[in-house]
């Protein structure tokens, strides 16, 4: 069956592309997919324009349409384990981690199919003047292009996808050419779940081909994107002649502050699964270690130890701990990176190379790495590796670790961990992020805001704000009784 989903049926690539996925665990072929390019990004476009501008879905009272994404999240739940596989088989990501996914996004759906079935924010303004009924209600933006990276494919699809139909728009997504299989299936779900032909459309394929012409086409309306900040300086660039709405989730360089008065053992514990997590290819990932100073050794020596006992395995591997890399370009890029770090003067105090067990040869693997004794000078500090390496620095009192915390072009996430509750809260004002957790790492509910500051990006995903990016305020003023004004007269 073909995989482009666009005007409510599944179709080909109108130039017959395709595009083999490959299981990063091992190599495996997973299967072969239909690889759009620009005519069918074209296509899906009009698909969407025309849903919008002429079909029901936007004109579908809020109620309905909140239904409908509560219906999804049911489905969702009905079909978490098939969504699980396809999901690990796509990533190489175990799949326990793909099962927790699977609930996030249900969760995800269920949250706005409620928040929107509650009126999405209108409200009634008081203007003082009894004679006006003025009210703000909120519409749909139009066509929005929603495009989706590799790391978490369905949980960032779900975190647009469900506010921007919430909201009553119609979508073009184009999810990342390595990940497509659990974007197919949520087209499916969507369609079971009763959406009309055209509200939902599916390109697959690369960046430059099929998600480039999204961003400059006059017919979309929003471009909501995560990914790569060099990816999305280029969208940004690519939606200003036609003023689109844009919102960028991009990466991150996030610290994780640990100050001498933290609780030991949770703090190295989490240390650990900040960074390690999904081996690092995680945005919010905790992969910049700052510890104060006469904690340093102690601290290293504990995450270096557990560190070189983590397990690496594929997906349905039960003792692995954590997986591969997404292809054999990434790992060649943090290979690239480490070494940089390293020509640098970083210590390498664990990992730093390829895990040599026969059984992983053919994937994508790379050991969990800490490298010692780096400053805010160096490659490793100033950009995001996107793998299983932790660099650490040092910091002296709370003003050096906030300056070192703050010296970064980044302002997704971050930590700190202290016994100080003042001293926390403190810290995790003055780090400019748009999280910050206090003795905890990687948390987050749907109902709370997600985004970065700085060069992390804007808008906000999740939370009342992440389906206020997918609507229009319009004030409607009404006077009860009009009578001539006699400006003029
Ligand atoms: P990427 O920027 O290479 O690609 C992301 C998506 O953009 C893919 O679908 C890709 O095909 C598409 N794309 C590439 N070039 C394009 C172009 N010119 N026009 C339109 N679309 C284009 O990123 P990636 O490697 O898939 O993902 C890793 C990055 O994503 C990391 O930097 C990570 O930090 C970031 N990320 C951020 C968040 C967040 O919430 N802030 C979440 C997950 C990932």
């Amino acid at each position: 069956m073909p995989e482009l989903f666009i005007g409510g049926a599944w179709i080909a690539a109108s130039e017959g592309g395709t595009r083999e996925i490959r299981c990063p665990a091992d190599g495996s072929l997973v299967a072969t997919v239909d690889e759009a390019g620009p005519k069918d990004a074209a296509a899906a476009i009009a698909a969407a324009r025309e849903a919008f501008d002429h079909g029901p879905w936007p004109r579908t009272p809020a109620a309905e349409r909140g239904a409908l994404l509560l219906r999804t999240a049911d489905l969702l739940e009905r079909d978490q384990e098939d969504f699980a596989r396809a999901e690990s088989l796509d990533t190489g990501k175990r799949i326990v981690e793909s099962r927790y996914d699977m609930a996030d996004i249900a969760n995800c759906f269920r949250y706005f199919g409620n928040l929107v079935a509650a009126g999405g924010g209108d409200r009634v303004v008081d203007t003082g003047d009894p004679g006006v009924d003025s009210r703000v209600v909120h519409e749909p933006v139009g066509v929005c292009a929603l495009i989706t990276p590799w790391n978490y494919p369905l949980l960032q699809t779900a975190w647009k996808v469900a506010p921007a139909l919430g909201a009553g728009n119609t979508f073009v997504l184009k999810p990342s050419e390595l990940t497509p299989h659990t974007a197919i299936m949520l087209m499916r779900l969507l369609t079971e779940a009763g959406l009309p032909p055209g509200a939902a459309n599916l390109v697959l394929g690369a960046g430059a081909t099929a998600g480039a012409p999204l961003t400059e086409d006059p017919r979309v309306d929003l471009v909501s994107f995560t990914g790569g900040l060099v990816t999305g300086r280029r969208i940004m660039a690519a939606a200003a002649p036609t003023v689109k709405k844009v919102a960028l989730e991009l990466g991150g360089k996030n610290p994780n502050i640990v100050f001498s008065d933290a609780d030991f053992e949770a703090a190295v514990d989490h240390a650990l699964m900040a960074v390690f997590l999904h081996s690092g290819q995680v945005c919010s990932a905790g992969a910049r270690l700052l510890v104060q100073d006469d904690l340093h050794d102690a601290f290293v020596d504990a995450i270096v130890e557990q560190a070189r006992r983590i397990p690496l395995g594929g997906p349905f591997d039960d003792d692995a701990r954590t997986g591969p890399l997404i292809s054999a370009a990434h790992r060649d890029k943090i290979e690239a990176y480490v070494a940089a770090g390293v020509a640098e003067g970083a210590v390498v105090r664990c990992g730093g190379g390829r895990p040599e067990q026969p059984e992983l040869q053919q994937g994508f693997y790379y050991l969990p790495t800490v490298l010692d004794d780096c400053n805010a000078g160096m490659s490793v500090i100033r950009d995001e590796s996107f793998g299983p390496v932790l660099t650490v620095e040092r910091f002296h009192d709370e003003d050096e670790a906030v300056a070192l915390a703050n010296s970064t072009v980044y302002g997704l996430a971050g930590a700190v961990w202290t016994g100080d509750t003042d001293r926390g809260h403190r810290v995790a004002s003055r780090v400019r992020a748009g999280t910050m957790w206090i003795n905890d790492f990687h948390p987050y509910v749907p109902q709370a805001e997600w985004g970065g500051m700085k060069q992390s990006g804007f808008g906000r995903e999740l939370g009342p704000a992440g389906l206020a990016e997918y609507q229009e305020a319009k004030h409607v003023w009404r006077r009860l009784s009009p009578v001539p004004q006699r400006w003029f007269a």
